[in-house]
Order: C-alpha cells, then structure tokens, then sequence
C-alpha cells in the first residue's frame, strides 16, 4: 500500500473522520430553531422584496445572545466554538440567509482581535460588540485587490505615536451599521521579491466616528436581500498605534487565519441555503398535482429531490466534520473548512437551482419564497475566498503537509 496515501491526507487513522456533537448544541440547535420560526420566517418574503432587514429583528436576535456566540465569557460573550457558530448560521440561513450574514458577521472582525490583539484591545472592543451593543465589520477588499490579499494599497503611515491611514476598501459587509472595523493597510511596501510581496501589510482597529471615516455608497448586488455591502473611505485618519493589531508588517498571515477560521461558517450558510431550498421543493412536489398526480409520483421530480437530499447532507457533514476539527484545534481543519466551503457552495446553487425548477413558473416569483436561495447561495461561492482560491489551498495543503512539496518551486 503506497504510505502516502494510507489514509486521504491528512489523516492517519479512521477515527479522524468524527463529527461530534453533543445534547447541549442540539438543545442549542432546537432554541434557534425556534426563534427562526417565530420571529424570522413570518417576515421573510418582505425582506426578500423590499431589501431591508428590520431593526426589530437583530434587537431580538441580540437578546437571545446570539451575537456573543464564538466569545469567551470573560469578554461578555455565551462562548461555544465553530460547531455552535456553524448551528446558528445553518439555521438562520434555511430561511433568511441575508440575516445570518448581518449577524455574524462581527466574527470577522472579533476572531483577529481575540486571536492575535492586546489584552487592552480584547477588553475595549469585545466585550460591546459580544453583547450587541456595537456592531463591527471587516474592511480589507479594495477596487484593486480582493483574493490578492498582498496587492492592497490602502497605506499607513507612522507619525509619532499614530498611525495615518488612507485608502478605499469597497464591498464591506455590515459597514452602514458597523461602529468598530478591522482594516488592513500597508506599513510597509511590498519587498522586490515576488515570494514576500505579503509582507508589509498590518491590521487596526478603526472606530467609525474618528474623523476621516466614511462609510459611502451601498452596492446594489444580487442576493443577501437586506445586507447589502458598501464602501468604506480613509482619509487622513489617525489610529492610535496601541489600536495596531500585532505584529506589525505580519498583517497578511492575520488575515489568512481569519478567514481560514471563517470559512466554516459560509459552508454552514450554503447548507442552510440547501435545506431551506430543500424543504420548500419537497412540500410543493406534494401539494402540486398535474395530469391528476401529485408532482412527487413524476419519477422526474422525485429522483431530482433524492439527488438534492443526497447533496444537502454530504455537503452537511463536510461542513461538521469541518467544525469538529476546529473545535478540536486540529490544524487540517484548514484542508476541511476549504472543502467545505467550496463543496457546500455549489451545492447551495444546484440545490436552489432544482428547487426553483421543481416550481415551475411560481419558482420565479419572489412571493413564494424560494428563488432567494439561488440568488444567495451565488456570493456563498466567491466572499471569504472564492472557491477557485479554496481549491488552491486543498491542493496547496495535500502537496506541502502530506508530500513536502511546495507548489510556489513548481
Ligand atoms: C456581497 C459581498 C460581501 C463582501 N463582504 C466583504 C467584507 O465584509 N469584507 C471584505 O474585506 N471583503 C468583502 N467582500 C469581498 C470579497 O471577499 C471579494 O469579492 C472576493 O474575495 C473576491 O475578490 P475580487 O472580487 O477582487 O475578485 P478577484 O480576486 O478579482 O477574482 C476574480 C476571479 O478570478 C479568480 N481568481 C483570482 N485569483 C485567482 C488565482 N490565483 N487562481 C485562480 N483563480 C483566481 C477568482 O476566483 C474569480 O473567479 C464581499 C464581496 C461581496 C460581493
């Protein structure tokens, strides 16, 4: 047997591939079950078609906790690691997946402060942001670079004890309610060699109401009715250099790990879009009939339903055998969460697809709920790492950890 592939890399034994969960996350998944019912679904299509998400609603959402979920209590948070954060978001998504995003969010901008920010940093910013006083975005994309992280221009200059930062970062998530922001800037240039052009780059805190901020035009993109990202402008502003998350320079590895530890999360929204689109397909197929039958006894429509459930739940357990890799702080997690992603995604879009097919003409109407779900499982496949930059990191991971190989010498 070849040693290198004894058991698919990275792992050795099959007591590897687990999921686990336990009473308390399925009590967990029962109270957002339920929350999502009550408070979310009554409103749902009204999002959907006027593009706005009630105050109400995260005011209620914020009273069950959920934005303190993934926070260690001593910073005001309900604690809970990836498989809670992964529950909630597959929940809220299998019927307003524009909602979990706005809600959670915050965890782009929380997880770079906890993982690798000060003690005064963690103190200052978590704590309001667990309890749902603040809101808090995630400010690295600009007009010139997205999965190229390194090619950000945004820069910031040292003066004294501040740093000056200027810049545009487009397509922020959450900035027109966000108080707080990660930002990513250049302290440095990129050096010659193409292999370190990632350093030089630093992350900060930015509070919104410091002067030179500006939160600016909304973009009007398709899906995630509601949560609609803007522009974010820097002009001359002035951070204190103890808002600099460390090390200097090293901001481009900060970020890696944010979105490696983020990306778990956007399998779980795709999830959510597949059984939400599931749910809706399979009930119609048993009310609608034509030609006198029930869709459901047309074999056409049936097999399309057990190829989608299929799916759904291969994608599912991906997404938790992901999770439980996180939580155990196994560093393959990384491998898992890329295929994960890229896997649950697509999944999300063929679901959504044979969903709205299985319609018929009502598929395409707003009203009945289901063409959403198309419409944002689309964006699930590029934001936090388009799936193209995800199969690069599944194929980067099997070379380097499992056969020394480093693709970059190739
Ligand atoms: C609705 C929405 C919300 C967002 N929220 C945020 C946010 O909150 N904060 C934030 O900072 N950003 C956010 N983004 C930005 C998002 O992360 C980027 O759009 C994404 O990373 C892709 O970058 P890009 O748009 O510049 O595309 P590009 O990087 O220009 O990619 C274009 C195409 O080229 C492919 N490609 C690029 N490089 C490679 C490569 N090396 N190998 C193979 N294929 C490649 C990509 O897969 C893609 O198909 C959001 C975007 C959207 C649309």
């Amino acid at each position: 047997m070849d040693e290198g592939f004894a058991m698919v890399f990275p792992f050795t034994s099959i007591k590897d591939y687990v999921i686990e969960l336990d009473d308390e996350m399925e009590l967990f998944r029962a109270s957002v079950r339920e929350f999502v019912e009550k408070e979310v679904e009554p409103v749902a299509v009204k999002v959907v078609k006027e593009g706005k998400i009630p105050e109400e609603l995260y005011q209620k959402a914020i009273e069950m906790g959920f934005t303190g979920i993934g926070i260690p209590e001593e910073y005001d948070g309900q604690g809970g690691g990836a498989m809670y954060l992964v529950i909630l978001m597959e929940e809220i998504s299998r019927v307003l997946p524009s909602f979990g995003v706005g809600l959670l969010v915050n965890g782009l901008f929380t997880y770079p402060v906890l993982a690798f920010g000060t003690e005064e940093q963690k103190k200052k910013y978590i704590p309001p942001v667990a309890r749902g006083e603040k809101f808090a975005a995630h400010a690295s994309t600009e007009p010139v670079a997205g999965s190229d992280i390194a090619g950000i221009q945004t820069t910031a200059k040292k003066e004294g004890d501040k740093y000056i930062i200027n810049g545009r970062k487009i397509f922020i998530t959450g900035a027109d309610k966000a108080d707080f922001f990660v930002v990513s800037a250049r302290t440095n240039p990129p050096p010659e060699e193409r292999r370190k052009r990632w350093w030089g780059i630093s992350l900060f805190i930015v509070e919104r109401d410091w002067p030179g901020v500006e939160v600016g035009s909304r973009f009007d993109v398709m899906g995630l009715d509601g949560e609609h990202p803007s522009e974010v402008i820097l002009d001359n502003v002035e951070v204190p250099e103890e808002n600099l998350i460390p090390p200097e320079n090293e901001g481009f590895k900060l970020l890696v790990q944010t979105y490696d530890h983020s990306r778990v999360g956007i399998a779980a929204q795709a999830v959510g879009i597949a059984q939400g689109a599931f749910e809706k397909a399979f009930n119609y197929s048993l009310q609608r009939t034509a030609f006198g039958r029930q869709l459901m006894a047309f074999q056409a429509v049936s097999f399309k339903l057990a190829d989608m459930l299929t799916m759904l739940q291969t994608a599912r357990l991906l997404t938790y055998w992901a999770a439980t890799l996180a939580d155990k702080g196994r560093e393959e997690y990384v491998f898992a969460a890329s295929m994960a992603k890229t896997y649950a995604t697509e999944v999300a879009e063929k679901v959504s697809t044979y969903a709205i097919k299985i319609h018929g003409g009502v598929g395409v109407d707003k009203e009945t709920g289901v063409e959403h779900f198309l419409r944002d499982s689309i964006i699930t496949t590029i934001y936090e790492g388009t799936n193209d930059i995800q199969r690069l990191t599944t194929i980067r991971q099997l070379l380097k950890k499992s056969f020394g190989i480093d693709v970059l010498s190739m």
